[in-house]
């Protein structure tokens, strides 16, 4: 039986629902918890002891799961506009569309309402709602079962998601398969589902408006940062909302560390050795490291090829894009969770009552600036990145300024 059911420790559960999906006695379902995570319950009128589910957790099984240290790139889409519309150096569209350009499928992260969730993508145009980082723990749901019958029926698979998310696939599976490659992110950890759907209709009543769709990395508002943004509509009426002091607290709380599911605090996966054949993150350190390397403000991002099959994916579009080798090790200098997990810290507990309990508290806490300052800061930051020949007299200015 799953330790967690044992131990009620929310640190032994992430929540993959390899579990679930692995029991053919349905004996598990999930519950969400006060701060809005699920955890697994089981039915032991259903349950045959058959012990499969322990099998298959990534919270005992990690170290099963993990490929030696790989071989790390910088990375760089040349499509300017879809190296955009990615996080980072836009690794993921690469890999995706080369996988769909040979009939297969991908598995990555979409919104779905307020909510994220995982689904399948079998055409380019739906790449689109998997593209950007989601801050936010997305729901498998039953795609673990859906790839399997994709593998047996000999389709190439591309499965993106959290460390955690992959070691329960590569586990469920219960064995390798030469169509399947997966992708890990490095991961700073998940916040929980309840937090973002709250403070999305936090913004809804603000604006008298219904949801349409955030971005947690909009290069268009930021550049290559961690600036958001999220679209409203009433009516015919359409707000693209590039700043807010809901979406600013929400970042910070999550960047500090205050947010996580509490497994994260103890990430078995934070480390050099990966569970996926891929890993795809922010290369952070490229300005202090490669300064010459082209394009570096549009978004670099760290590919680390971890077996052979990550390795032959990249030989297939690295000449038509940016990539060069780098040192793995000077590279994870540069992002903390590829060599520990997000410190756990009693803040943490403070956030979740100030958030439920005291919204104007939690937004206090979190957004320390001036709104109407920073708002307009903000919108002429937007106008000048977004209108080329503004940007240009800006740049040239501010290099005549500091001469
Ligand atoms: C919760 C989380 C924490 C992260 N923490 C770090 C970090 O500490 N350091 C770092 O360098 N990078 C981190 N990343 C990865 C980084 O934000 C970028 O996603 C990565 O660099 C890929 O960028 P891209 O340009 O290739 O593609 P993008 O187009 O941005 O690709 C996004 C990919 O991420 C997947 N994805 C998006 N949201 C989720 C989610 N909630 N759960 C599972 N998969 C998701 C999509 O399915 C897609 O495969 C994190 C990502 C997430 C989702
Ligand atoms: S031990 Fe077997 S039957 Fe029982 S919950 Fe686990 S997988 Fe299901
Ligand atoms: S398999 Fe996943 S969901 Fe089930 S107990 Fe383990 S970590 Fe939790
Ligand atoms: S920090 Fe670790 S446990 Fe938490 S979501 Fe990321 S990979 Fe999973």
């Amino acid at each position: 039986m799953i330790k967690y059911y044992k131990t009620n420790n929310p640190a032994d559960c992430c929540g993959c629902k390899a579990c679930e999906q692995i029991c053919a006695h349905k004996a598990i379902s999930f519950q969400i918890d006060d701060e809005g995570f699920w955890y697994p319950s089981v039915n032991e009128d259903n349950c045959v002891q058959c012990g499969l589910c322990e099998k298959v957790c990534p919270m005992e099984e990690a170290e099963t799961t993990l490929h030696p240290k790989g071989k790390a790139y910088a990375f760089q889409l040349s499509d300017k506009e879809l190296l955009l519309y990615s996080s980072s150096g836009g690794v993921f569209y690469a890999v995706a569309s080369t996988i769909l350009k040979e009939n297969g499928v991908v598995y990555g992260a979409a919104f779905e309402g307020k909510t994220v969730k995982h689904k399948r993508v079998d055409c380019i145009e739906g790449l689109f709602d998997l593209m950007g980082s989601k801050y936010v723990q997305s729901d498998t749901g039953d795609t673990y079962s859906q790839v399997k019958r994709d593998l047996k029926e000999g389709k190439e698979v591309f499965y993106t998601g959290t460390p955690c998310q992959i070691a329960g696939l590569r586990l469920f599976l219960r064995k390798e398969y030469e169509n399947l490659l997966t992708a890990d992110l490095v991961c700073h950890g998940t916040p929980s589902p309840k937090i973002l759907a709250d403070t999305i209709s936090h913004i809804e009543d603000r604006l008298k408006s219904l949801f349409v769709t955030y971005s947690f990395r909009d290069k268009k508002v930021g550049g290559w940062s961690c600036s958001s943004s999220s679209s409203y509509e009433k009516g015919n009426r359409h707000t693209y909302l590039k700043y807010s002091k809901e979406m600013e607290a929400y970042f910070k709380a999550f960047i500090s560390g205050h947010l996580m599911r509490m497994n994260c605090y103890q990430c078995p996966f934070a480390r050099i050795e990966r569970p996926g054949d891929i890993t795809i993150a922010d290369y952070w350190g490229v300005k202090e490291l490669h300064p010459d390397f082209p394009n570096i403000s549009k978004g670099m991002s760290l590919f680390i090829c971890n077996s052979e099959k990550g390795g032959i994916m990249l030989h297939k579009f690295s000449s038509t894009n940016f990539a060069k080798e780098v040192d793995l090790l000077e590279a994870a200098n540069y992002n903390r969770n590829l060599q520990m997990p997000t410190a756990y810290s009693d803040e943490r507990e403070l956030s979740y009552q100030l958030f439920f309990n005291d919204y104007n508290g939690f937004l206090k806490k979190y957004y320390k600036g001036n709104y109407l300052k920073d708002s307009i800061k903000a919108k002429m930051v937007y106008v000048i990145r977004n209108n080329e020949w503004i940007f240009k007299i800006v740049s040239m200015l501010t290099h005549a300024i500091k001469k």
